[in-house]
């Protein structure tokens, strides 16, 4: 079979699901920390979120975070907001799995549980959270995979039917 280059970095579902978390993370407004959840089922995205603040308010980067016991209390974190995104657009999260560029912290790991998640995947870790143990008495799979690269693999150059917009 023809191999074409312009496949050769073709992601497994993991990956390409860690990465979409890791773009989304970049919307984030709090420069203690950028995480994205990516939160899906039957390999389709339901929702997506980043820590961000509730709408209309300032953003950390630029008024500053609002810290209570050495945390940012300002924003949402990227899971409540992936699953408050379900919740506003009446989108069931049961059975679904998040894909999570962070160990969740304690309450979105109770937040996840409870909205149904099934499985969550993560790839790097984060020692100040409960999650784990509640992921334990809950019975949902916690998965730890490698980090995907950052690179993004779109070569425009190489789609002959392209041209590039300058
Ligand atoms: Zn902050
Ligand atoms: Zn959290």
């Amino acid at each position: 079979m023809e191999s074409k280059k312009s496949v050769s970095h073709r992601p497994s579902w993991d990956t390409y699901f860690l990465k979409v978390a890791m773009l989304v993370s970049e919307r984030a407004t709090c420069p203690r920390m950028h995480c994205g959840c990516v939160l899906v089922k039957d390999k389709q995205i339901l929702a997506t979120g980043y820590n961000g603040s509730i709408p209309g308010d300032d953003h950390c980067e630029d008024v500053g975070c609002m810290i209570e016991d050495n945390h940012c209390i300002r924003t949402i974190h990227a899971e409540m907001n992936a699953i408050l995104q379900c919740s506003a657009h009446g989108v069931s999260t049961q059975g679904a799995t998040a894909y999570v560029t962070n160990m969740p912290c304690t309450n979105c790991a109770k937040a996840l549980i409870t909205a149904g998640i099934k499985e969550v995947i993560i790839f790097s870790d984060y020692h100040d959270t409960k999650a784990e143990e509640f992921f334990k008495i809950a019975k949902v799979p916690l998965i730890r995979l490698e980090k995907p690269s950052n690179e993004i693999n779109y070569d425009l150059s190489s789609f002959t039917s392209a041209v590039i917009i300058k």
